[in-house]
């Protein structure tokens, strides 16, 4: 599974596994693609179902494991959104023995799954690429919104510049299939419209 979505849904998420006729259990690895508290929210709850593999990027493990608080998103607006996302909306528990994930190693599991590292969002963001079905999964290295495809959120982006030069990286790989952390996957044609984004930048 990749990501374990924003704290307090943990059962809706459960229950939506066994709709979808899978035994949440028998899941093997969670892999957070960074440290955002959407992504990584309900990791605790699944730690304690059992599932001990949950991976992350080093550079973004402390804050899943309570270390480090949660970075706050930029100026006014995105300081003042943390502060309510850390006390009301997005508390989350910790998660004390995580898995630590690295940049080019190969996730075996539902498929061959490549990590890229798409640093800028947050340091140790992290992507999935399974290069046989062209399905690229990036977190929030990319989002779609009403149907278009954009790169990271300036609020919630720690380094811009840096996310830039990974949408470039990611922009050189044949995907068909792309799933972002925020908005609806574009089933096929992924990579055409990535580099269209690309060449407007
Ligand atoms: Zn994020
Ligand atoms: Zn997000």
């Amino acid at each position: 599974m990749v990501d374990a979505g924003p704290p307090g849904k943990f059962r809706e998420y459960v229950g939506e596994i066994k709709a979808g006729g899978f035994d949440p259990k028998s899941i093997r690895k969670i892999v957070i693609t960074h440290y955002h508290p959407d992504h990584l929210g309900n990791a605790s709850g699944y730690f304690k179902l059992g599932i001990e593999q949950i991976l992350i990027h080093a550079e973004d493990s402390d804050v899943l494991t309570g270390a480090r608080p949660v970075p706050r998103g930029k100026g006014t607006v995105g300081a003042a959104l943390s502060f309510v996302f850390d006390r009301y909306l997005f508390r989350f528990e910790p998660v004390a023995d995580v898995k630590t994930l690295r940049e080019d190693e190969s996730v075996d599991s539902a498929g061959r799954w490549k990590v890229l590292r798409t640093a800028g969002h947050t340091p140790g963001s992290c992507s999935l690429y399974n290069e046989a079905e062209k399905v690229l999964i990036c977190g929030d290295a990319l989002n779609t919104r009403m149907n278009r495809l954009t790169g990271p959120s300036p609020l919630f982006t720690a380094d811009t510049r840096r996310a830039w030069e990974s949408v470039r990286k990611l922009a050189a790989l044949e995907i068909e299939t792309l799933a972002c952390g925020h908005g609806h996957p574009i089933p096929s044609g992924a990579d055409r419209r990535l580099r269209d984004l690309v060449g407007e930048i």
